[in-house]
């Protein structure tokens, strides 16, 4: 960092971005761009303001140190979505493999049962006769061996091909946008003794946040869900006294799934088929429930947090946090752990510390519902039951939107998808919502009593089995919905 701009720096700080070889020499203040001569003469010949650099850089000073803060936030964005992407490459390529093996599996077994089929057919028979079933067998097996190669680990090979190759055009622009903001991250410090260039650099800086913002927001967070299948599964135990209440819902990497069914307090773990394999019961009427690691969740209830383990499909308590307040959501992101008390969100550490009060609203009860964090941190969902709205908070708390919608009555379930996707249900109107992620407009209805959806409790995006599972109110079953 300390380093002088290097001349290969300067260069690049000044060419045109999108005419090769071209060097900027203006800006047009009414497009807020920087040009160089041919963006003039072909975009900008009738802009009124487009002055020579040296003149535009007068004067203008930049808040480099907001700019600095708002860079590094693009960047861990960036950095965390090309993550996101690789991993969703790796999972592709072992669920083919699990795939080709599944495959082979299934032609060795073909191949020992003609095997026997020939033994048994052969047996008793002269040797000149058996000669020629060898010569069939091998025949036959070299035609297997060939037609399986063939078609079947050709087509696959090239089916993963066609789905990835889509993530890797993502997961490249991901490298590039950072590559490039990364650049001009490191020049601004070099160049703030020189006005032109700390001018170009900033507004550079600025357009490839701008950029990476909208990026991300189209190939990520708002990517439009579309549900493709359903399946519906019972989860009541011989020993449960009452009719479920899924109050929450918690897919685990591997598949698995934990539901916390508030009517007869049990949290209990599903299998990859969605059968209850083991339960655990809680003193507490359990109300929320959210992930720690893969194999832990939290769950919170009454004025305790309960933390629970899942190791060779069973359910064992861990410690616990006792609270001053009394608890109905929760939410987990990288050590802060964000609790809802009736009307207000708290954020604690993982040990349950206190940090602060984020919000309140007292205007009603249970106006701070549920809540959920998106994956990069920087957003705060809450669900406010008895004020039909859906709010979204800064980091800090801040009030950043309401959102408000008839279908969309008693919101209560709320999740985040790790691309940043908001789900949310209407328990009242027996809606599952797909709100955008400033958390100001619907980008899909999901699904809705149509669909057998009844008092939706509790929603969960499972990205191990691309579905997303909801939780009902006075219901045994939950609902799986497949999507794309
Ligand atoms: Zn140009
Ligand atoms: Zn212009």
């Amino acid at each position: 960092m300390k380093w002088p701009l290097s001349k290969k720096m300067e260069t690049s700080l000044l060419a045109c971005a999108i005419h090769k070889g071209e060097k900027l020499t203006n800006y047009c203040t009414d497009h807020n761009h920087l040009c160089c001569s041919k963006c003039v003469e072909l975009n900008h010949r009738r802009c009124l303001q487009v002055t020579p650099l040296p003149l535009a850089a007068t004067g203008k000073s930049t808040d480099f140190k907001n700019l600095s803060v708002s860079t590094e936030n693009a960047l861990s964005q960036l950095k965390y979505y090309e993550t996101y992407q690789k991993d969703r490459m790796k999972s592709l390529k072992v669920s083919y493999k699990e795939h080709e093996s599944l495959i082979v599996d299934g032609l060795r077994l073909e191949i020992m049962s003609f095997l026997l089929q020939c033994e048994t057919s052969t047996v008793n028979r002269t040797h000149e006769h058996m000669q020629y079933t060898v010569i069939d067998m091998r025949e036959k097996i070299k035609y297997l061996l060939a037609d399986f190669e063939k078609s079947t680990i050709k087509e696959k090979k090239e089916e993963l091909n066609l789905k990835q190759a889509p993530l890797k055009v993502v997961t490249n622009s991901c490298i590039r946008l950072h590559y490039e903001l990364f650049h001009l991250h490191v020049a601004i410090p070099k160049v703030l003794d020189k006005p032109e260039l700390s001018f170009i650099a900033s507004t550079k800086c600025l357009e490839n946040i701008q950029q990476s913002d909208i990026f991300i927001k189209e190939n990520f967070s708002n990517k439009v869900f579309t549900v493709n299948g359903k399946s519906v599964h019972n989860v009541k135990m011989p020993s449960d006294s009452f009719t479920c209440d899924i109050l929450a819902v918690c897919a685990l990497p591997n598949g698995q799934v934990l539901v916390a069914d508030r009517f007869n307090v049990k949290v209990k773990l599903l299998n990859q088929l969605y059968r209850v394999v083991s339960h655990l019961d809680v003193k507490q009427k359990q109300l929320g429930m959210c992930l720690i690691t893969p194999s832990e969740v939290a769950v919170a209830g009454h004025d305790e947090v309960q933390f629970i383990t899942v190791s060779h499909s069973q359910l064992a308590k861990g410690r616990k946090l006792k609270l001053q307040y009394r608890c109905c959501g929760i939410a987990h992101h990288q050590g802060d752990l964000y609790i809802c008390s009736p009307t207000a969100l708290y954020k604690f550490t993982l040990s349950g510390k206190l940090v602060c009060r984020l919000f309140e609203d007292t205007s009603a009860d249970y106006t701070v519902w549920k809540c959920a964090v998106s994956p990069t941190g920087d957003r705060l969902y809450i669900s406010s039951w008895y004020k039909h709205k859906l709010l979204t908070l800064a980091r800090d708390g801040t009030l950043l939107a309401t959102y408000t919608d008839p279908a969309l009555l008693s919101p209560h379930g709320l999740h985040v998808t790790p691309a940043g996707q908001v789900l949310v249900c209407g328990w009242l109107s027996s809606t599952v919502l797909q709100v955008g992620w400033e958390g100001q407009s619907k980008l899909a209805t999901l699904a809705t009593m149509e669909d057998g959806v009844r008092w939706p409790r509790s929603v969960c995006y499972s990205s191990t089995t691309s579905s997303i599972i909801v939780g009902q109110w006075e219901d045994d079953t939950i609902l799986v919905f497949r999507v794309e």
